[in-house]
């Protein structure tokens, strides 16, 4: 019997599962060696019937270890940049000066986007991850450590805003991380933003390339709203990123509910899924008899990708960290566009649709001639 992470009822199914995913996919790995003996584990997607939450109930959090060859920028897109810029403008929309906390901040990227608009006083970001790459703006701080009610306690008073974005699908035991930020913005009375991929975006488009070791915890805006409640907040749930994250603005509830009894969701049917992988592995046998096949995107999506379809020649990245390396267990090598071309590519799939008018742009800018695909056309 599972028990679900998020409302702790114990009716769920088994959406997928599959042996020897790399733990991680957003790693520098530099020689083919390396690639194919990358760490592996083994997802086992469920899906609670009660709340609608998915995760890998196989996850293990000693299997990850976000050391120093992780580097999921996609600072190198404009599309990307927008989104960031969009997300900054929804907390930016309060008036006057005020300062923030960010949790999981990265290379505290979104919170030199907010700094940037002149109007934060103090913004404070968490992750033990944090490497300090890049120049950050003074006004800015970073603790390497957890966000908990311990490392909180530190934090000046005058607070306004507590935000935190692709974190929580990272997180396998969701119901303390929500209830350590639940007892800071109670206590304070502030806004929490949080920023997560919607997993009901997953399952209407069939993307397969989306279930990977890393996001072992996949929320709906349903199960969202459980968890929120189950620590006294309201939220507001709304899509952004072309349907793939979601945007939540929650608050401390007027009234305390506790745990709120789900409703029960309908039956899926997740045959779509493995309906889709199987259309690609077709697809792309039928691309290769034209020449060399990339796909565009070296990071979660096209890991996955090339490890389950087989016949990916390489996959393009804009980011410079990764041009010239491979990805983990396919070893599929990773180049720049140009690299690309002189490699004789004949077809293009493109991993995220949202980069399609971008990706157009660039290569017809290159003079490339070929197939131009994406995953989910309807989406884009
Ligand atoms: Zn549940």
């Amino acid at each position: 019997m599972i028990t679900c992470p998020v409302c702790l009822e114990t009716k769920n199914h088994v959406v997928l599962t599959r042996d020897r995913v790399p733990v991680l996919q957003n790693v520098i790995v530099k020689t083919e060696e390396e690639a194919l003996s990358f760490p592996v584990a083994r997802l086992k997607i469920c899906r609670c019937e009660a709340c609608d939450f998915v995760w890998n109930a196989d996850f293990d959090p000693d299997a990850i270890d976000y050391n120093a060859s992780y580097n999921n920028s996609v600072q190198g897109s404009a599309v990307y940049r927008a989104h960031q810029a969009a997300m900054a403008g929804r907390i930016l929309s309060r008036p006057g000066t005020f300062n923030c906390v960010d949790i999981g901040c990265g290379e505290a990227e979104f919170l030199q986007e907010l700094t940037a608009s002149g109007r934060i006083g103090k913004a404070i970001g968490f992750d033990p991850a944090f490497k300090g790459l890049h120049p950050i703006d003074e006004r800015i701080s970073v603790r390497t450590v957890y966000f908990d009610e311990e490392t909180a306690r530190d934090l000046p008073d005058d607070i306004h805003v507590v935000c935190s974005r692709h974190v929580i699908e990272h997180i396998p035991a969701p119901r303390p991380f929500i209830e350590a930020i639940a007892a800071y913005v109670k206590s304070r009375n502030l806004p929490l933003f949080l920023e997560t991929p919607d997993v009901e975006w997953i399952f209407r488009n069939n993307a397969f390339e989306d279930f990977f070791y890393e996001h072992c915890s996949l929320f709906s805006p349903r199960s969202m709203a459980v968890l929120l409640a189950a620590y006294g907040l309201e939220c507001r749930v709304e899509p952004v990123y072309g349907g793939q994250y979601m945007w939540i603005e929650a608050w401390p509830a007027r009234a305390a509910a506790g745990d709120t009894p789900p409703a029960p969701s309908d039956a899926v049917s997740h045959a779509g899924i493995a309906e889709a992988l199987s259309y690609w592995e077709t697809k792309l046998a039928d691309l290769r008899r034209e020449g060399p096949v990339a796909i565009w995107g070296g990071a979660s999506k096209g890991v996955t990708f090339s490890l389950l379809v087989d016949g990916v020649d390489a996959a393009i990245d804009l980011n410079p960290a990764k041009q010239g390396c491979f990805m983990p267990v396919s070893a599929t090598p990773i180049v720049s566009p140009e690299a690309a071309l002189e490699r004789g590519v004949r077809s293009i799939v493109v991993m995220n649709p949202n980069y399609l008018g971008e990706i157009r742009t660039r290569l017809k800018e290159m003079n490339w001639q070929g197939t131009l695909l994406t995953l989910q056309a309807d989406a884009a």
